[in-house]
Order: C-alpha cells, then structure tokens, then sequence
C-alpha cells in the first residue's frame, strides 16, 4: 500500500484536484457494481469509500479497510476490487450474502478521539444502509475498533450468541488447510498431511494457526515471514523449521521462499506473489494459500499450468472466516461446528478441481464460471 504524497486526500484545492477528480469519475463510470455510498470525512481529510459491488443473493457484505492511499481514487479502486471479490467469495459459498468492502482513506495514522470520531461518522454511513450493509474487520480495523464500531451500528457480522466478537483467522486457517488436503487428494490420491512438506509464507494471524494445524497432524513445515522473531517463535513453538533465506527478504521475488522444494507453497502473507518471475522458479505441486489476490496479473494462472502446478483459487481456499461468520449469523458459535461448516470448503474445491480437469481449463476459470452460475440461477 503506498504512503500518503498529499495528493488529493484531505486536499480540496490545489493544482491536480482536476485530474483527481477525472480519476474518480472513470472508476465510477467504468464500475460494475451497484453503488458506492462515499462522503468525505473534514473533520480527519478521510474519503470514506461503502463499495456495494452486489446483492443478489443477500445483503451485501465485507470487512472495513483502514489505510493510507496516495490518491483517494486509489482508495476508491481498492474498495472497488475487494468488493467485487466479495461477491466471488460468497457466491462460491453461497451462503446467501452478497458482495461489499469499505475503504476509509486516511490522511496520517489516527488514535484516540480523533479515531473515534472518524469510526463515529461512519457507523452512522452504515446505519444509513439499514442493514443492506453488513461490515466486519479488514486490515488497520483493530479489535477496539470494533468494539466501538459495535456501540453505534448493529450492522455489523461475526459476533457469537453472547454477543462477543470472534477472530476469523482460525477458521480461515481450517478452510486452507481443508484446501490443501483436497489438493493433495487430486494429486496425489491422499489427502494426509503427514510427512508432507509445507512452506508457509506469512506466520501472522492466518499463517500462525495454519502452522500449528499443520505440524499437529504430523506435517513438515518451513516457515518465511519478514517478521525473523514471529518466525523464530513459530517455529521453535511447533518444531516447524525456518526458510534458509539468504537473499534475506522472505517476501521478495529473489527470496527463496519461492524455490524452497516442498509438497505445498501457501501463501498467507501478501498478493501478487505469483507472477512471471516466481512462478518458474516454484519447486512444488500445489500452491494453497490465505493470501487474497495471489496472482499478479490473469495470464499467471495459465503459467501455473503449464508447469502442472496446482492452484487453489484463493477466494474459494481462503473462505473460511466468511463462512464460519456467515453460521454465526444463523446462531451457531461452537467452534467445533463452524469447523465442520468451513470444510464445505474441501467439496468445493474438489468440484472446481473435477471441472478444470474436464474442460481443460484452469481452476480460476471453473471457480468464476460457478460463481456465475449461482447468480445467474438467483436473478432467474
Ligand atoms: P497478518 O497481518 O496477521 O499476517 C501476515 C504475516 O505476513 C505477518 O506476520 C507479516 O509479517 C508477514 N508478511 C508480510 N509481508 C510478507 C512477505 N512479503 N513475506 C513474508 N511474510 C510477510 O494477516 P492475516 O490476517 O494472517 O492474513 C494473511 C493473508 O490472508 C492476507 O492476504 C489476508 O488478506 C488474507 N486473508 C485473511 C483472512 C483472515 O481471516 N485473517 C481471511 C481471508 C483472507
């Protein structure tokens, strides 16, 4: 995510309001989605972006963003694109929700009073929505942001029966690690984990359950994550080893994370890590990961397969907070239950494996044709 160079945000004059504004009206006119509710914040110099992409199978829902952009059209493209991927994610659940994500841009890192005003003004943009807008956490929404969110909105999702509020990492980190079993299972005809070499880059919140999962049922797993201490504790925590990284970058293009040979590559850290520089130095068969947005640009996904690798499609792998928040909503809180839901991730994935296989196409073709299906079977 860029730094803030004051162009535009919080910026009502100046000499390049004009493109900033030609910029704003492209996206809108250019967007395939249904509205977005956006008001800008004085107070703070926050554009405040509610990215309503659909709503075809249920009120439109996802998480609030709070970052720093370097324009606020950048701010407005990044709600855009989460939203529309929103929408992919629950169609392939199909759990009667459809797509949304909200942006608040800000100018400069914001704490206390002036934080909370700021989460105060939007609660009441949501509460303008009446429930056609469901929000949760997404990145820079801390867990006291949502506390406080809780006390001005009731539109928000992911709270158990006693009102309290529930973390979606592990339950995303199941839903990876169901992928990666029904990947293994395509493979190689087993879906066991045991003995199978794992390389997680990312040991944060996802990654971190994800690695514990893994080394409980007997896996081996080689952890990278720029954070050197989190690795360190993960590791010597689960008896997981750490990448032998001498280009010292975990995440970097030259970072062996990539090249490191292994059954399974899940990516849990950031996007666009499969691209044309990475790809051909991958030494595994399968990539199954958290991370949205894995490919850098479409083409890669056809250059996964002409290697003969494996890919998960994210949105469908990395469902599992969603889905377990979506039974929340129904009044099921037991964990153990909400696992059993998120491993409806492993059906799916095996009916997108079964139809890329027939079709010879790829597996984010077979996933974007089901998600077509089912809204195409909704809207009649
Ligand atoms: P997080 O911030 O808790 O963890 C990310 C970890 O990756 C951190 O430890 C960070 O140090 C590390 N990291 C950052 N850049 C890196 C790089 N280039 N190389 C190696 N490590 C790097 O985030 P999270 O909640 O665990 O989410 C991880 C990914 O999964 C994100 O892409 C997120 O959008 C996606 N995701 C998360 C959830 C969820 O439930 N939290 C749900 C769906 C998708």
């Amino acid at each position: 995510m860029e730094v803030n160079q004051g162009r535009g945000i919080g910026a009502a004059g100046g000499n390049d309001r004009l493109p900033a504004v030609q910029e704003l009206e492209q996206l809108i006119e250019t967007w395939e989605g249904l509205a977005v509710l956006t008001h800008f914040d004085k107070p703070t110099g926050t554009w405040i972006f509610i990215c309503i992409h659909d709503n075809t199978l249920g009120p439109s829902t996802g998480g609030t963003r709070i970052a720093t952009y370097a324009s606020p059209a950048d701010g407005l493209l990044d709600g855009m694109r989460l939203s529309a991927g929103m929408t992919h994610k629950w169609a392939a659940a199909n759990l009667g929700f459809g797509g949304a994500k909200a942006v608040l841009a800000v100018p400069h890192p914001m704490a206390g009073d002036e934080r909370q005003g700021l989460l105060s003004r939007y609660a009441g943009m949501i509460n303008l929505l009446s429930g056609n807008f469901l929000t949760g956490e997404d990145m820079g929404i801390t867990p006291e942001d949502m506390e406080f969110l809780a006390r001005h909105t009731d539109h928000l999702h992911g709270y158990d029966v006693n009102g309290r509020k529930v973390d979606p990492s592990p339950y995303t980190a199941r839903g990876v690690l169901t992928g990666i079993k029904t990947a293994l299972e395509r493979k190689f005809g087993e879906p066991s984990v045991h003995g199978r070499t794992v390389v997680v880059q990312g040991a944060g919140n996802v990654g971190g359950h994800l690695i514990r999962m893994l080394t409980a049922e007997g896996a081996e797993v080689l952890i990278a994550d720029v954070d050197r201490e989190r690795a360190r504790n993960l590791a010597s925590e689960c008896n997981a080893r750490l990448i032998d990284d001498r280009s010292g970058a975990s995440g970097g293009n030259g970072s062996e994370v990539f090249s490191t040979e292994c059954d399974v590559f899940a990516p849990c850290a950031v996007g666009a890590i499969l691209n044309q520089e990475t790809i051909p130095r991958l030494a595994c068969p399968i990539v199954a990961g958290s991370a949205n947005n894995q490919l850098e640009e479409p083409e890669d996904v056809e250059r996964l397969r002409e290697r003969g690798i494996l890919w998960a499609p994210d949105y469908i792998v990395n469902a599992g907070g969603a889905i377990s928040f979506a039974y929340l909503g129904k009044g099921i809180s037991e964990p153990a239950e909400l696992f059993d839901k998120v491993d409806s991730i492993g059906t799916t994935l095996a009916e997108i494996f079964r139809e890329a296989e027939d079709r010879n196409e790829s597996t984010l073709a077979a996933a974007e044709r089901r998600v077509a299906r089912t809204l195409e079977r909704e809207r009649g």
